[in-house]
């Protein structure tokens, strides 16, 4: 068999729209895609590969260029046909939610796998350790799959005038968008349409997936951020349709925020991040009956809000974020607004434990000031050569996503500091210079070291980002600030 034969054979298996009938249309279709000559063998009998060796033939018969964009935009084209309609498998899908919301959630992620829309191959080279730290274990990633964007050009972006098409990436105008230069491929692309807080939503998973079926819940409508009552309801809407998952939201304001603030989304997906089990350092009483609450033990301020009654969550967490929103405390530098301009927000998170639900209600701060001009709430300095991205919601779960530069940059380290010819970049200098004092470096070790020294980086970053810190004079501001939301009710 061809490689033809074999795609075509696998379109027909898939749980596409064609049957055995339409062998020689769908032939065809392939044909008219990557032209009729010059075939080229496949490594393997996987879709992937198969769909490879059908692009490098597209190559060869000058169908296409031999550039990034325009092998994306045809892989996923060939990927399109063994993909079901958008109805097909919407209908599909609430026809298995009915059963059981898993299996319906199950059915759309291997799909979104098999069709290459979720880059398992890429995601499959992050590199991932355990950083032991005061709070717990993190995680620790190096993103090699996707590049980190710059947080000035996300504020930037966010500016940006409304226009083009699709307006974002996370518009539901992507379902099946052919692509361009500098605009991602999506012919294979598929949304679950689904009501959320009232609204139509759409549903995803992330291409570069960070954790384990990573979602994107994204609003039908394009338009920016915003946390309020709305963003408390709409996360524990979807924790009750989706129970075995977590979802929150970035912060609506850049530095503390995601990377797309310009259209209203969320993430979530089945994964237990290390805040979630974080213990309760302190117990609130916030007046609410059927609301526990209490500060989480963790390096970024964190508010717990556990309960069975959604209503009464959501009620408390707009009290808090509304109060958080007006709230400054000079000694610690917490500043509400400066110059009119507002400071203050939070990154909630909701997940089910039991028969429970929990609201994790994170308060953030993106004031700058002249020492510290990325950020006060924002790693610092001196930690910045590993991570100067913004803090986003991945990352405060305690999951670091960590820029692919590391990659090598870390292995330049290792050989400084087993006093070898080494490249070690400058901005490593004082830290590699610190572990050298701390400790005998062998080629047994000092990978581990590394790894491990780069996880209590880390914990520190989040330290950074933490707006009352764990010492006492930072301890006291934050019962401070529980004793007058308390008063304020
Ligand atoms: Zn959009």
């Amino acid at each position: 068999m061809t490689t033809v034969d074999k795609f075509v054979q696998q379109v027909i298996d898939s749980p596409s729209d064609f049957s055995s009938l339409d062998k020689i249309y769908i032939q065809n279709k392939v044909f008219g895609l990557v032209g009729d000559d010059n075939a080229v063998e496949s490594t393997s009998d996987e879709l992937v590969d198969l769909t490879e060796a059908l692009v490098q033939t597209a190559i060869n018969n000058g169908k296409i260029e031999d550039s990034q964009s325009d092998k994306d935009i045809l892989a996923d084209q060939l990927m399109d046909l063994v993909t079901p309609l958008p109805s097909e498998l919407n209908h599909t899908f609430w026809d298995k939610y009915e059963e059981d919301p898993e299996k319906a959630t199950n059915y759309f992620y291997e799909l979104s796998k098999k069709n290459d829309y979720i880059k398992t191959r890429a995601i499959a080279k992050n590199i991932e350790f355990v950083g032991k730290t005061n709070f717990g274990n993190l995680e620790i990633t190096i993103n090699l799959s996707k590049p980190e964007k710059d947080p000035k050009a996300i504020a930037a972006a966010r500016n940006q005038p409304q226009n083009g098409y699709p307006l974002c990436q996370l518009c539901m105008e992507n379902e099946g968008y052919k692509g361009r230069l500098g605009y991602p491929a999506r012919s294979n692309h598929r949304i679950i349409r689904m009501t959320i807080g009232g609204n139509t939503w759409g549903f995803q998973y992330s291409p570069y997936a960070y954790f384990g079926e990573h979602s994107i819940f994204l609003d039908k409508i394009h338009r920016p951020m915003v946390i309020n009552r709305q963003t408390f309801t709409n996360l524990l809407d979807i924790v009750q349709q989706f129970p075995h998952y977590f979802v929150g939201s970035n912060a609506d304001l850049p530095i503390v925020g995601g990377s797309m603030l310009s259209h209203e989304h969320y993430q979530g997906g089945r994964h237990d991040f290390p805040m979630m089990k974080a213990p309760i350092e302190k117990s609130i009483d916030l007046g609410i009956d059927g609301v526990e609450a209490g500060i989480v033990k963790w390096p970024m301020s964190t508010i717990r809000l556990t309960g069975t009654e959604p209503n009464l969550l959501i009620e408390a967490a707009t009290e808090i974020h509304n109060f958080w929103k007006d709230y400054s405390d000079e000694s610690v530098d917490v500043r509400a607004y400066t110059n009119d301009e507002r400071h203050h927000t939070t990154t909630p998170i909701a997940y089910k434990r039991g028969d429970k639900y929990v609201l994790d209600i994170v308060l953030r701060d993106n004031q700058t000031s002249e020492k510290y001009p990325d950020g006060i709430f924002h790693p610092h300095q001196d930690v910045q050569h590993i991570k100067k991205e913004n803090i986003g919601l991945i990352e405060v779960m305690g999951r670091a996503i960590l820029p692919a530069r590391l990659k090598d940059e870390l292995h330049e380290v290792e050989k400084y500091l087993l006093n070898r010819h080494n490249q070690i970049a400058e901005i490593h200098q004082p830290w590699a210079d610190a572990l050298k004092k701390q400790y005998d470096f062998t080629d047994d070790n000092v990978e581990d070291i590394v790894d491990q020294e780069v996880g209590k980086v880390f914990g520190r970053v989040l330290e950074d980002a933490g707006v009352f810190k764990w010492d006492d004079q930072d301890k006291q501001a934050f019962d401070r600030f529980i004793e007058s939301l308390k008063a304020s009710n």
